[in-house]
């Protein structure tokens, strides 16, 4: 199945900062702040695929210190017209791989939101927006105009709102045009450097 390209991670606020030199991190403690990391070492993983997946990579995303949630848990709500089914198993793919536990709410109160509109610039594509403060991603709105799309781009959204940016690899879920409907090995391993 062929794939369509993403619109790739918006991010609302301040704008990317280029990262100072120097700060690395080679673990991250699940609670421990993570902003102004602009390294991370993950074993087995080709030091290119984690900048490109965390830190931003040309020609794709500017270059930019870590993103990511510092939240306990997630909540997500599910707009009218997206199967609140559907996207619960999504969330709950991706829980299993980021550690953080996450569900579908009922309520007006969540973290991520999942609608079905078109995203600021990116026409029928589906693509997420991410409100990042000092490197703490707060929110994120994942943007699917088509319903049906939810299948093949749902999981690679939430990667985006995890605070990924795009594989350079073509077999990756989170290549640009992607053709899996899961994440990599390597992919993996990176987001739980991030999370675990
Ligand atoms: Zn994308």
């Amino acid at each position: 199945m062929a794939l369509s390209a993403c619109g790739g991670p918006a991010t609302i606020g301040p704008s990317p900062v280029a990262p100072p030199a120097g700060t690395v991190a080679t673990a991250v403690p699940g609670a421990a702040p993570r902003s102004g990391i602009t390294s991370i070492v993950v074993p087995g993983v080709a030091p290119e695929l984690v900048t490109a997946l965390l830190f931003g990579a040309p020609p794709n995303d500017n270059p930019h210190a870590l993103e990511a949630w510092e939240n306990a848990a997630l909540r997500h709500c599910v707009g009218p017209g997206l199967d609140v089914d559907q996207v619960a198993a999504i969330v709950a793919s991706g829980a299993a791989v980021s550690g953080i536990p996450a569900a579908v709410v009922s309520s007006d109160t969540c973290d991520v939101r999942w609608v079905r509109e078109a995203g600021p610039g990116c026409g029928l594509h589906p693509c997420t927006a991410k409100t990042v403060e000092g490197g703490r991603i707060t929110a994120a709105t994942i943007y699917v105009p088509e319903a049906g799309r939810l299948t093949e781009a749902g999981l690679h959204e939430l990667g985006h709102a995890l605070g990924l940016g795009h594989s350079p690899r073509r077999g990756d879920l989170m290549a640009v045009t992607p053709t899996a409907l899961d994440f990599s090995a390597d992919e993996r391993a990176v987001i739980a450097a991030v999370y675990r």
